[in-house]
């Protein structure tokens, strides 16, 4: 049976289990969670992690040297950059919309009185950028701090392929190092339906049905949204820039947006999308290790979608209407808090305080949403480095059609 089946089975299964688990008495659900679910998943958790960083690394190096040139890589920063801006505000435009016509949140449905939410820390998105050279590279890697570590490895890169022949033999460690990541992703991959089905019975057994009632409407709102830009924005994109099969992309992509779902982690899933992409997808491995490394610090268009959502969700809930000023300054500002969120589990909730501030709507409203938002987080990542994909599926494309336009002027 080939890999995409058994993960798909998985994903059915671990749903199934998870809402039967979740059906049960707590104590029974706390037994197969403690001892079963839990550990295979985190030891799966744990083995993508322990790649994460080194994969970033090598392949940054790898993909700036092949590229060769740090004025193409300019170029591709480019225009990477601008397909993450303007993918996120169609995703905000899109939440906002869908948020708003489905009006998840009727005032006087939901207790504000109670609702209290303990603000954690929100990262400065400034400093994020100033310091994105490090001062210490080894602190960069040890702390997993991506564009940092990005950065690094770009120097590296620029530097292995301006001193050509003389560091040939670093170069082929970097090389040799890549084979063995690979191989150890690939014997990884294997285990990845087993991790899938326990991280999704662990989380929806966790999460349990029972807290969606009144928030059921909310949570299609998210989907909606987020279904729609997955299937018209990105769909589009492919088409009309990357003159590819939007189709073709979403099949041969899946796994990876199945690991994103089970594990809520971009960064974690990243060895798994670049390999999908490159090794199913077709796209250049100089174009994807410099595209979605960066995606998946950068780029999370699921994330602000659930973003966008919550705020209208929060102002209909407090009687507190956007106007449209507000709903400006909520695509610039969840353009700005997606950015700032880091690919793990729960940030994107924690980054939705900056956006509440900046529109004036209380912070304490994301006390009614925290309940589900473990499950949106599953669907939202999927989307997060599907974006990220599809950039790198884009550039690839349209370079590949450049050199072929170059070989037939030269022929
Ligand atoms: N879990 C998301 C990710 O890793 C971030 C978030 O929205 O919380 O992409």
């Amino acid at each position: 049976m080939s890999l995409t089946k058994k993960i798909l089975i998985a994903l059915v299964l671990g749903v199934m289990a998870g809402i039967g688990l979740s059906l049960l008495p707590s104590d029974i659900f706390s037994v197969v969670d403690t001892y079963v679910l839990n550990p295979v998943g985190e030891i799966f958790l744990n083995l993508i992690m322990m790649i994460v960083i080194p994969i970033v690394f090598v392949s940054v190096v790898l993909g700036t040297t092949g590229l060769g040139d740090p004025a193409k890589l300019g170029k591709i920063g480019i225009r990477t950059i601008g397909f993450y801006l303007c993918t996120t505000a169609v995703a905000l435009v899109i939440g906002l919309g869908v948020g708003l016509i489905l009006e998840p949140g009727q005032a006087g449905t939901f207790d504000t009185e109670n609702a209290t939410y303990e603000e954690e820390a929100v990262p400065p998105i400034m400093d994020t950028f100033i310091n994105i050279i490090p001062e210490n590279p080894i602190e960069a890697m040890s702390t997993g701090n991506m564009l940092q570590i990005i950065a690094f490895a770009v120097f590296i890169g620029i530097a292995l392929a301006r001193l050509g022949d003389k560091t040939s033999g670093i170069l082929r460690l970097f090389e040799q190092a890549n084979e063995i990541l690979i191989f150890l992703v690939n014997g990884i991959m294997r285990t990845a339906p087993y991790g899938a089905f326990a991280l999704i019975a662990s989380a929806i057994g966790d999460a349990g049905l029972n807290a969606l009632g009144s928030m059921l409407m909310y949570m299609v709102a998210v989907i909606l949204a987020l279904f729609i830009h997955g299937a018209i924005t990105y769909s589009l994109a492919i088409k009309g820039l990357g003159k590819a099969s939007p189709l073709k992309f979403y099949k041969l992509f899946f796994p990876a947006m199945s690991v994103a779902f089970s594990t809520s982690s971009s960064s974690a899933t990243l060895p798994v999308s670049m390999k999908m992409a490159q090794e199913r997808l077709g796209v250049k491995k100089s174009i994807s290790s410099f595209v979605q490394p960066l995606g998946a610090t950068i780029n999370m268009d699921g994330t602000a979608i659930m973003q966008a959502v919550a705020t209208v969700f929060i102002a209909q809930v407090y009687a507190e209407p956007l106007g449209i000023s507000q709903m400006l300054m909520v695509i610039l500002t969840a353009t700005l808090a997606s950015i700032g969120t880091a690919g793990v589990p729960g940030v994107g909730l924690i980054m939705l305080a900056m956006v509440l501030k900046q529109v004036g709507l209380p912070v304490d409203g994301i006390a009614l949403i925290i309940g589900v938002d473990r499950l949106l987080d599953m669907l939202r990542t999927s989307l997060n480095i599907t974006g990220d994909a599809a950039c790198a599926y884009i550039i690839s494309e349209g370079d590949k059609r450049n050199e072929k336009e170059k070989a037939g002027e030269t022929a």
